[in-house]
């Protein structure tokens, strides 16, 4: 059974007590989002997403979306649940106010995304890749552009898309052939075809406008010669309103292994009108701010399935009942005990349970650092926040999705048998989690773009903006204290951790080879210490409520609870992510390529 109950109080201890001393401050920009503004939005969100989108998971799994004669319906109930989403204003939350969005900070942005993705990732792409088209306008169009589509794309009357995959090329975009003709008066035409394209085509709003990757007549070849157009499918009248349908049109839709609500479309564009978006040839500068804002959506994801299907977990689990608890009977009025008691379901709730707080103490973090990269109160905090988003952004891509998909799975687990049966609606969330962790650039795409971008960008400066706060937080807290035992495991940890990138800096200097057979074990180590420090940092608070005297000693028994457990059994995935590392690129790459 799909349950879910949006889990505020852990939301609103990662907002309003977890990274207060974070160093980005109390932004001026947000003085007045009050806690209890804040506490309404997420109840209110809550109320959407259980009432109004949950309900519509499995049938939209069910029925998927149709397609004939070049249109594409969604299932039943999208269009009106969409209608209820955008009047509420949740498409616009965190979008700027001067193009008509709420600009509420990412902080509560993230929180809300992760209860839209938990109760239905398939809606979620709808409103999220418009977010992202809308993040990459706003810094990269000009007026004309600006004021001819953020306004009604910020209200959800139209939403966006990102074209960039095409079939000869999907991570790497210096081979793709669209191409953008000028026509001499400021447009272009588009020719070309297009693969993939999440949201391409729908009925939920009257407009959809593309963001379309092409080559202009003379563009270097590779990355260097790629530029960015608006590509609208109705081009605007003189009033704004949808008049004229341009040259592009949906081919075909894709029957896929999960998401299967969501509209992933083949896309032809046949002389498309559009417009250039930012510089010529440095489009895809300009489609990075989208991928960019895209990524940790897409993390999020990861953390909302995961979320969903722990919750679906401990429900079954305390109602399945099989064998009787090692400890002895704990039911005698029932003819098994419930399976909750059994060590090794315990051990697959608890690990649901760890990856999912860690990961929203994580996301928690990040969103802070986005909202100060925007509105610190001085370039040091807006660099140092800008260089922990950057850090992060792969982090959190590929760790919230990796992790989504094993909490997916071991839920189904839970389930046993049952879980495998379409009825029971856990292996849905398996099929959903899969694509999160192949699309917006696969997960072992993020790994190199953390060891060989981010890692050694300004001298390591980006590593410093995570490494600083673990390092002093270890030695504000190295003493007598509830969690020294913790302390000691983080220290432990993060000496792994700046034992295995020096290790990877020596080697990589040498041979490319290396860094890249150490890369996803790399992103795994980096994830799980930076899990370990939101979890060490959220024991100290829950310690210290407790020490105090708390109505809520339930909640922060159980923080560490989890904690603990975090730390006895998944941190210990560091020594083994560090011996992979170590043993270099050798046995990986060995094996003659007629061998397999
Ligand atoms: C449901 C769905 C929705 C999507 N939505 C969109 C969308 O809205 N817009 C859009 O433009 N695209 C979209 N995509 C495309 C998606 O982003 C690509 O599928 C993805 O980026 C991978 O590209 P590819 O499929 O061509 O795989 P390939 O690039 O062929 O990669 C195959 C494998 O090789 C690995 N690999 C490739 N190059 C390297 C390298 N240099 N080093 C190490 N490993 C490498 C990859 O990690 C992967 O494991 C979507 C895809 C799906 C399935």
């Amino acid at each position: 059974m799909q349950i879910y109950n949006a889990p505020l109080r852990d939301m609103r201890f990662v907002l309003n007590e977890l990274h207060q001393d974070d160093g980005f401050g109390n932004l001026p920009a947000y003085a007045d989002i009050t806690p209890d503004l804040t506490e309404a939005v997420l109840e209110e969100a809550a109320r959407l997403c259980q009432n109004v989108l949950l309900p519509l998971n499995r049938s939209g799994d069910e029925e998927g979306c149709h397609f004939e004669a070049g249109k594409v319906t969604t299932p039943k109930g999208f269009v009106e649940a969409y209608r209820q989403f955008v009047e509420g204003g949740w498409n616009a939350l965190v979008t700027p106010p001067e193009w008509g969005g709420q600009g509420l900070p990412e902080a509560v942005g993230k929180l809300v995304e992760e209860m839209i993705c938990a109760t239905n990732v398939s809606f979620s792409l709808y409103p999220g890749l418009t977010n992202g088209a809308i993040a990459a306008l706003t810094v990269y169009a000009n007026d004309a552009l600006k004021q001819a589509y953020l306004p009604k794309m910020v209200s959800g009357q139209w939403t966006g898309s990102m074209c960039l995959t095409e079939a000869h090329c999907g991570t790497d975009l210096g081979m793709l052939r669209t191409k953008a003709e000028p026509v001499g008066d400021g447009s272009f035409k588009l020719s070309g075809a297009k693969i993939f394209i999440s949201a391409g085509e729908h009925d939920l709003t009257e407009n959809i406008i593309h963001l379309v990757l092409a080559r202009l007549p003379d563009a270097p070849k590779g990355v260097k010669g790629i530029s960015l157009f608006l590509v609208p499918k109705f081009l605007p009248d003189a009033a704004g309103n949808p008049a004229t349908a341009n040259g592009v049109t949906c081919a075909a839709i894709e029957h896929k292994m999960g998401i299967k609500a969501s509209a992933t479309c083949q896309m032809l564009f046949d002389g498309a009108v559009g417009w250039l978006v930012g510089e010529p040839n440095r489009g895809l500068e300009a489609m990075f701010t989208m991928m960019n804002a895209e990524r940790v959506g897409v993390g999020i994801q990861g953390l909302g399935i995961g979320e969903a299907a722990y919750q679906s977990a401990v429900w079954y689990a305390k109602d399945r009942v099989q064998g009787r608890a090692l400890s002895g009977v704990k039911r005698p009025d029932l003819a098994a005990d419930p399976i909750i008691m059994h060590p090794d379901v315990r051990r697959m709730l608890m690990t649901m349970r760890a990856y999912n707080e860690g990961c929203r103490a994580l996301s928690g973090w990040v969103a802070r650092a986005l909202d100060a990269e925007k509105h610190g109160g001085d370039a040091e905090t807006r660099e140092r926040a800008a260089d922990l988003v950057a850090l992060m952004t792969p982090v959190v891509k590929a760790l919230f999705t990796d992790l989504g998909l094993e909490s997916a799975s071991l839920a189904v687990q839970t389930y046993g048998g049952h879980g495998f049966i379409r009825e029971s609606g856990v292996e849905q969330y398996m099929r959903d989690a899969r694509i999160a962790m192949i699309y917006e650039g696969t997960n072992g795409i993020q790994a190199l773009d953390l060891i060989g971008r981010k890692m050694p960008a300004f001298m390591g400066r980006y590593l410093r903006s995570f490494f600083h706060p673990v390092s002093n937080f270890i030695e504000a807290n190295a003493g007598e204290s509830p969690i020294a035992p913790m302390v000691a495991g983080l220290k432990r940890a993060f000496e792994t951790l700046q034992g295995a990138t020096s290790v990877i800096a020596q080697r990589a200097l040498k041979d490319p080879e290396e860094a890249g057979a150490a890369a996803s074990d790399f992103l795994r180590l980096i994830g799980l210490v930076a899990l370990a420090y939101c979890f060490a940092k959220s024991a100290k608070i829950a310690a210290q409520r407790l020490a105090e005297g708390t109505a809520e000693a339930a909640f922060y028994t159980a923080k560490i609870q989890t904690a603990t457990f975090f730390y006895d059994r998944l941190l210990p995935q560091t020594v083994a992510c560090f011996f992979a590392i170590k043993s270099g690129k050798g046995s990986t790459m060995a094996m003659d390529e007629a061998a397999f």
